[in-house]
């Protein structure tokens, strides 16, 4: 059975202060020890986040760069995260690809670097509004999975997350069928790569996940966790962390 994830992407938000409160709060809740869970703050407080953080929940950055190290301003390396201890990262949250453009080859160039060398990644797809209106969900996500195919990455270091573009931030959850049809799609996609891939493989739901839908959406077949943004700076996550019977 495919162990039920939660991760919490902080974002650009956050002070040293309301995060050691997270963490605080984080360490003294009671978890399902069923749910693997992990916490991605910006990349400026990934080492205090991993010194105070009690040590079963794991820390992942919001982005990793795909080269040992050397001339890249701005850029971390994956050697340096695993020098931390630092375990995950995020890549092709849709925030990167729209905002900084980055483009299904470079997330899935990166993807394919930070799993062969060992880092966990939490992968990111979804389609904007336009995109669903327009009757090219599957497609636009089928797209964005065969860019990733294409370079063969470590299929055993990936979770999938898929985030409906117009679900982020806006209060507008995607129905739990709409997100069960496109996670049973993406679940028979993976097929095409192995059964074992599709079997094994977390697919996490991302876009206004909160205290009240979580329980609903967790009961799908094909929703194994999610991806919070806004939620996972309250103290309501660990209602989310333990929503799944
Ligand atoms: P919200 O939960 O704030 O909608 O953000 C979702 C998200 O983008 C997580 O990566």
């Amino acid at each position: 059975a495919r162990k039920f994830f939660v991760g919490g992407n902080f974002k650009m938000n956050g002070t040293l202060s309301s995060i050691k409160e997270i963490v605080d709060n984080l360490n003294k809740s009671e978890l399902d020890s069923n749910v693997e869970v992990v916490i991605s703050p910006p990349s400026l407080y990934l080492l205090p986040t991993r010194e105070h953080l009690r040590k079963e929940i794991e820390v992942a950055a919001q982005n990793v760069y795909d080269k040992p190290n050397g001339a890249f301003t701005g850029e971390i390396s994956v050697s340096q995260l695993k020098d931390s201890n630092i375990t995950w990262t995020i890549l092709g949250h849709s925030e990167r690809r729209t905002i900084l453009g980055e483009s299904d080859e470079v997330v899935s160039t990166k993807t394919k670097y930070a799993t062969d060398n060992g880092l966990g990644v939490i992968w990111c797809c979804g389609e904007s509004l336009e995109e669903r209106e327009a009757g090219n969900t599957i497609s636009v996500i089928t797209k964005q999975l065969d860019s990733l195919k294409a370079q063969n990455p470590d299929w055993s270091k990936i979770v999938i997350a898929y985030e409906p573009i117009w679900a982020i931030g806006t209060g507008k959850v995607a129905t739990t069928q709409q997100a069960q049809d496109v996670h049973k799609a993406i679940r028979d996609w993976l097929k095409g790569v192995s059964d074992k891939v599709s079997d094994e493989t977390r697919v996490l739901y991302g876009g206004s996940v909160n205290e009240s839908n979580c329980g609903e959406l967790s009961k799908q077949p094909d929703i194994d966790g999610f991806l919070v943004g806004g939620a996972s700076l309250k103290p309501a996550f660990v209602k989310i962390i333990n929503c799944h019977q």
